[in-house]
């Protein structure tokens, strides 16, 4: 299957895992910013984790140096500018960025300000290149739930202008949800959509509380739910999309190989899927490459690439209309 020609949708993309490497470059120099390498070739090798990555942790580290060049209003609205040329290029025509804007504020932009430059971007991209694109608000978890509050009221004027959902981010312990009930009703209430990080590395009962507790609509990654029945059920039974990441879940031991992931497994059981990148630029990878990874490995024919691409549409948060317009394009 030629999937670079297919049309494809992408849930569950990190902002700052998806910098092009020039740019980060470019930016460090115009904005006088150090980084620990001028050299494009090193820099891409410290921004991208290794197979041999030793966990979640240590993935994590990759973003160290994205988040130093994102501290202005133009190097945000330029790299998710460039972020939707990218996908664009590639054929996916519905894109849901993620990003945590506590991460940004450095330099003293406020949390209004971060949101503002990155919608600023999508907006100017979806005018250029041929995809549409909404942004997700991700809060990090070890910052606690007053830090997600300050996230949650930040957003909350962008509801409709671009802003769709609240997620929650970052390492994984287990039981990590019940602190954030209440953060995470008050962002319902005000029309956030909820989508959280949950068995990414082998906490099935994680995605039970961000189903039951946190009302999550979408999961992402999920992997853990094939060890635990509570979860897997609760996930089939409540339709619950699960955004997963091949390649992310490889590097941070999540899955051995990619026979061994449990994507098209649990797409043919009945659970709804959909193929990520999680970082583009950590992951060196983009949907196409995600696909054809599961695809070498499995069975998929153009039938089942339908059916998941429609599913994550169904899973998107967007309007009815722009769900009605992707539905046609396959
Ligand atoms: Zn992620």
């Amino acid at each position: 299957m030629d999937f670079k020609a297919l049309p494809k949708i992408e849930l569950h993309c990190h902002l700052d895992g998806s910098v092009r490497p020039k740019t980060i470059l470019d930016i460090a120099t115009k904005e006088n910013i150090e980084i620990p390498t001028y050299d494009l070739e090193q820099l891409r090798k410290l921004l991208e984790a290794p197979l041999e990555c030793k966990s979640l942790v240590e993935y994590l580290d990759r973003f160290n140096i994205p988040i130093k060049i994102m501290q202005s209003k133009e190097s945000l609205r330029r790299i998710t500018y460039e972020l939707l040329e990218d996908a664009a290029e590639e054929n996916v025509k519905y894109l849901e960025i993620r990003y945590a804007p506590t991460l940004h504020t450095e330099k003293g932009l406020t949390l209004e300000e971060v949101i503002e430059s990155v919608l600023e971007g999508i907006r100017q991209g979806e005018k250029d290149f041929n995809i549409k694109a909404n942004l997700i608000l991700s809060c990090l978890r070890h910052n606690g739930a007053n830090s997600a509050s300050t996230v949650v009221e930040a957003g909350k004027k962008f509801l409709g202008e671009g802003v769709v959902a609240v997620d929650l981010a970052g390492a994984e312990n287990e039981g990590f949800a019940k602190e954030f009930v209440d953060v995470i009703k008050v962002a319902r209430e005000y029309g956030y959509r909820v989508t959280i990080h949950a068995g990414e590395t082998g906490i099935g009962v994680n995605v039970v509380d961000a189903i039951k507790l946190l009302h999550a609509e979408r999961i992402g990654h999920g992997v853990a739910i094939r060890d635990l029945k509570e979860a897997y059920d609760l996930v089939k039974e409540n339709n619950v999309t699960l955004e997963m990441c091949p390649t992310s879940n490889m590097q941070t031991k999540a899955v051995k190989s990619y026979e061994e992931h449990p994507l098209f497994k649990f797409y043919k059981e009945g659970i709804r899927v959909s193929f990520n990148t999680d970082n583009r630029t950590v992951s060196a990878t983009n949907v196409t490459g995600e696909c054809e990874s599961i695809g070498k490995v499995v069975n998929m024919t153009y039938e089942d690439y339908k059916k998941i691409y429609m599913d994550s549409v169904d899973a998107a948060f967007t309007t009815e209309e722009i769900k009605g317009y992707l539905k046609t394009l396959i």
